[in-house]
């Protein structure tokens, strides 16, 4: 495997961690950047439970974003405890942190993750994200120099990472703070997690779009089974729900529910791993998975991070 570089003093590499309070973008704009969707999207906090990278190979540079859970508090489960060291372990394996807020929004939770950059020592790149929202651009300029007042900054950028909109500007500020070094990835490795991975988190990306309030958080998916058969993908996976009442939600009437996420599902799964696919679902109880540390080792989660 050829790696991009080798032998180009010039080249850059290196890993860029993205933080933010949750549902600001982070996830979007690794995704846009890397040109897949390697990182679940939702409208709700707290989509994104683990840390994925998305690698990024420009002509002079290879840019590895670090996808973390949003900064959150008050939330005291052993899930959340093990999202926030997830989210700050980010940080002190990053050469460059771009930190994203939203334009025109100021909350409590950015403050938090404010304080939570001052012990901080790497360059911060501050992303203002979906500017496409905000129709007054003028009014905005007062807002970035509010925020650009609080704290030593490398750059301030307003991009909307769902239209494309000036992430350009952003990647070019990025990259020259980038160490000097070969690739570390291969050039077509979009992400360090396997299909299994991948697969499980479509299916929670559905569920998560699909089913109200508190639901999403009480799930988890795990890929039992993805075996070739023949020009298709086999895939079995379980839906691990926290108490049998939530099991009637999540197959829903007739089994409406579950019949609309296997087929949004399946039809991403094909996008992203380029295959047909075969996928069955099943729903599982598995009581407070999410309060048992243990259980998360289990699930896949990042326990010993921090
Ligand atoms: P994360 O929790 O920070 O990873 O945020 P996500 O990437 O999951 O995005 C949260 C929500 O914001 C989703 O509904 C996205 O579609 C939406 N979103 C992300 N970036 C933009 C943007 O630039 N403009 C608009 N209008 N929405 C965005
Ligand atoms: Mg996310």
């Amino acid at each position: 495997m050829n790696f991009p570089g080798l032998g180009d003093d010039d080249f850059r590499a290196g890993f860029v961690a993205v933080v933010g309070r949750p549902n600001v973008g982070k996830s979007t704009l690794i995704n846009h950047f890397v040109g897949s969707k390697v990182s679940i999207v939702s409208p709700r906090p707290q989509t994104t439970r683990h840390r994925i990278l998305g690698v990024v190979n420009r002509p002079g540079a290879q840019v590895i974003f670090i996808d973390t859970p949003g900064m959150h508090v008050g939330q005291k489960k052993a899930i959340n405890r093990v999202m926030n060291r997830t989210a700050v372990s980010a940080l002190a394996e990053a050469e460059v942190i771009v930190w994203i807020i939203e334009a025109g929004q100021w909350t409590a939770l950015d403050q938090n993750v404010l304080q939570r950059l001052e012990s901080v020592s790497q360059p911060v790149i501050l992303a203002v994200n979906k500017t496409d929202l905000v129709s007054d651009k003028a009014a905005l300029l007062p807002f970035l120099n509010d925020i650009s007042s609080r704290r030593e900054l490398h750059a301030v950028v307003p991009v909307s990472a769902l239209r494309g909109d000036q992430t350009d500007a952003l990647m070019t500020e990025i990259e020259p703070l980038l160490p000097k070094s070969p690739a570390m990835f291969p050039p077509d490795m979009r992400t360090d997690r396997g299909d299994a991975f991948l697969v499980a988190e479509i299916v929670r990306e559905k569920l998560t779009l699909r089913l109200r309030q508190e639901l999403p958080y009480g799930l988890t998916v795990q890929v039992e089974q993805i075996k070739r058969d023949g020009e298709r993908l086999d895939i079995h996976a379980i839906i691990f729900v926290e108490r049998s009442s939530q099991k009637g939600i999540v197959v829903g009437k007739g089994g409406n529910v579950l019949k609309a996420v296997g087929t949004s599902a399946r039809r991403d799964i094909m996008r992203l791993l380029d295959t047909s696919v075969h996928l069955e679902l099943w729903v599982k109880v598995k009581e407070n998975w999410a309060d048992s540390e243990q259980d998360l080792r289990r699930l896949g989660f990042d326990t010993d991070a921090g």
